[in-house]
């Protein structure tokens, strides 16, 4: 299919899933919210803070590589790092000194909703899907504000021993501190000196400073909790996402097994017994491999029907589960990086024993589907074809207001880049006699054992934001794919 086709089909499949979101009967999002503090740094600022804490120090420190940030030097080694090598960061800290810190000496431009399941809950309401149940473990006032003013967005809270849904700014806790990332943005070419040692930064990029202060756990209140099976029939599927935050230890003895524990227990008390509850995890990167391992074999496996994931985050969930060299291979970039992407996405499907693995690149997305799944090829491709242009309109606008939006991102162009990276997949696929060149020019393979759906997307060439982008693409393929499902009958018996 060439690219004035793929055009063609791009129309049809946002038309097509325009008119069926409605079918959505509703979707419960959790756990990671939070407010994303924004700062465009610039060269007199660094001089600033390096002035302030002192050239030796923090040169010292760049040298260390922190990788948890205890103190303003710390967190200014790791600014310098990025910007030195233009590279995006992201960092914990898990004490509110930070923060402070830095609002003393830098203070931020702006703020905005942060957090894959707070960007998820706010997209999916904004373009009309109806009852979007969104749950913070930790949600404040201030967090509240941030939420969508959209009667379809509801939280939980329990009165009078009932479990209720409300607007978050009618559901926060009036006690609770927020959570508060700063995302630190920096120019190409910005120029600034440290202990003798010129920099000049080679890319625009930004360094995200993660706050994870003790109250944050990944979890849900016991009498909420037992409450849950409340808005089961209420809902066609979950999207969760933030389970990065487990830590491996707690200050009251308990460990990420508890965690674990609990995050698949809520899991199991969504579905019910209704087997058919579709489950969606977006992953992120994790660098502790004990719990991005735990999250794969212990919550996603079995308990899980798909996953969304972007390619590094590929290489990082098969390096975890022992295909190391197939995950060095995904990243490599070398001619076959895109077949060990594909293997790689045959691995996570069969191991983790998920009905779909989603994965975005820019230029292309890559999406297998086990046989068992209720939904043919041509639906999936509609999905993603839907979650593509969703994509480009969050690029090209920064954010998406209304399912009108998405003839924003419907005007960009297929990107010929992505088009032409899928080459080498096309050849390896057709000389091991899986498909014919004319059945993957269409998108939809019928292997063994898998189906693979594969569409050239959308590139915005000059995106006004870049944060959350990944996320819109999963979220609005999955609830593409629940508006085309079958309804089902929801067993109501008595647990
Ligand atoms: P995040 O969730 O922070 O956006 P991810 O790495 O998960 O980060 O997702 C980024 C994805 O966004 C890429 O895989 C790519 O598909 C898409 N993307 C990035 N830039 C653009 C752009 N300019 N136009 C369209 N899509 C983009």
């Amino acid at each position: 299919m060439d690219i004035a086709d793929w055009e063609k089909r791009y129309t049809e499949a946002v038309s097509n899933v325009q008119e069926q979101l409605l079918n959505v009967q509703g979707v419960f999002v959790a756990y990671n919210s939070n407010v994303d503090a924004m700062k465009h740094i610039r060269e007199d600022e660094i001089k600033k803070l390096i002035g302030i804490l002192g050239c030796e120090r923090v040169h010292e420190r760049i040298a260390l590589y922190p990788r948890e940030i205890k103190d303003p030097v710390d967190l200014m080694a790791r600014l310098i790092i990025a910007m030195r090598d233009g590279k995006a960061a992201e960092v914990p800290t898990y004490s509110n000194d930070i923060h402070e810190w830095l609002m003393d000496n830098l203070v931020f431009d702006s703020a905005r909703m942060g957090g894959q399941a707070g960007i998820i809950s706010n997209l999916l309401a904004n373009l009309g899907v109806k009852n979007v149940i969104t749950y913070v473990p930790w949600l404040s006032r201030e967090q509240a504000e941030y939420f969508a003013d959209s009667p379809y967005l509801r939280h939980p809270v329990m009165e009078n021993g009932k479990l209720v849904l409300k607007h978050p700014k009618e559901a926060f806790d009036p006690q609770q501190k927020p959570k508060i990332n700063w995302i630190i943005e920096f120019l190409r070419g910005m120029k600034f000196s440290c202990a003798g040692e010129e920099y000049e930064v080679p890319r625009d990029n930004r360094l995200i400073v993660s706050s994870r202060p003790d109250w944050i756990h990944i979890d849900m209140a016991a009498e909420m909790y037992e409450h849950l099976s409340d808005i089961r029939e209420s809902i066609d599927g979950a999207i969760l996402a933030g389970y990065q935050m487990i830590k491996e230890e707690y200050q009251d003895g308990s460990t990420y097994k508890d965690y674990v524990q609990r995050a698949v227990n809520v899991i199991q008390r969504l579905k019910g017994c209704n087997p058919q509850m579709r489950i969606h995890v977006e992953f992120t990167s994790i660098q502790n491999k004990v719990i991005r391992k735990a999250i794969l074999t212990d919550i996603v496996k079995k308990h899980v029907t798909s996953l969304g994931l972007d390619t590094v985050e590929v290489a990082n969930a098969l390096n975890v589960l022992g295909y190391e060299e197939l995950a060095y291979s995904v990243i490599n970039k070398g001619e076959n990086s895109i077949v060990s992407l594909y293997e790689g996405a045959v691995r996570l499907l069969r191991e983790l024993e998920l009905q779909r693995v989603h994965i975005h690149s820019l230029g292309y997305y890559i999406c297998v589907v086990s046989k068992d799944h209720p939904l043919d090829a041509d639906a999936h491709r509609q999905a993603l074809l839907f979650s593509s242009a969703l994509a480009a309109t969050q690029a090209s606008l920064g954010s998406i207001k209304s399912l009108d939006d998405v003839s924003a991102g419907l005007a960009v162009p297929v990107y010929g880049q992505g088009h032409d990276d899928l080459i080498e997949l096309e050849r390896y696929l057709v000389r091991r006699g899986v498909c014919t060149a004319e059945d993957f020019e269409d998108g939809c393979i019928s292997a063994d054992g898998h189906d693979l759906i594969i569409i050239p997307s959308k590139v915005v060439k000059e995106p006004v934001a870049t944060v959350g982008i990944g996320d819109a693409i999963s979220a609005g393929a999955f609830v593409a794919l629940l508006a085309k499902m079958p309804k089902m009958n929801i067993c109501r018996m008595p647990e």
